[in-house]
């Protein structure tokens, strides 16, 4: 199963705490571009901020593992104040392996957490960690499109949730998909 999803979200910002403790998830490998900010935006998407220190303030551990040049993914993480992996390479699998070392879980209580297919929802299965999918911010651009229409044969009808398997339709994807123990 390389592209299994555990819960999909319309933004990040919809993943809460209580979903986290229901899922046994204490630390999240966070993608930041078309997640936590639009493509190469130097600001976070609206609510990014509030949400992390909501998450902080909840005790969930959280590294940013961007594929992104150094300096973007550098300036991006010291401004929401989380560390940070550099040259990640997702998907494959160094960078998960650091990340899971400095968050200090093991890889039960991680989750990984992104919009793109080929790396972040590939790489998370390759590392065997629980994967939270989001739906890319900024979507209406040309280029996000052609992205779309590429990526959606492989996004799974089938979404694994805490509570077992439901099976939806990807193109509700816009509707939230978690479903409660
Ligand atoms: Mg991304």
């Amino acid at each position: 199963m390389l592209f299994s999803i555990t819960a999909a979200f319309n933004t990040v910002t919809d993943i809460s705490p209580d979903m986290l403790a229901g899922l046994g998830i204490r630390g999240l490998i966070l993608d930041i571009d078309n997640t936590l900010a639009d493509h190469n935006d130097p600001q976070p998407a609206d609510g990014v901020i509030e949400w992390i220190e909501r998450m902080k303030e909840n005790g969930i551990r959280m590294i940013i593992v961007s594929n992104n040049f150094y300096l973007r993914v550098k300036l991006f993480s010291e401004l929401v104040g989380i560390d940070y992996v550099r040259e990640s390479k997702k998907p494959f699998q160094k960078g998960y392996k650091l990340a899971a070392m400095k968050l200090g879980l093991p890889k039960r209580a991680l989750a990984a957490v992104g919009d793109q297919i080929f790396t972040d929802v590939l790489g998370a299965n390759i590392f065997k960690i629980k994967m939270l999918y989001t739906m890319p911010t900024g979507r209406n651009n040309r280029l996000m499109r052609i992205r779309k229409a590429i990526e959606a044969p492989f996004i799974p009808k089938k979404i694994y949730c805490s509570g077992g398997l439901t099976t939806i339709d990807h193109h509700l994807l816009d509707a939230i998909t978690y479903k409660e123990n």
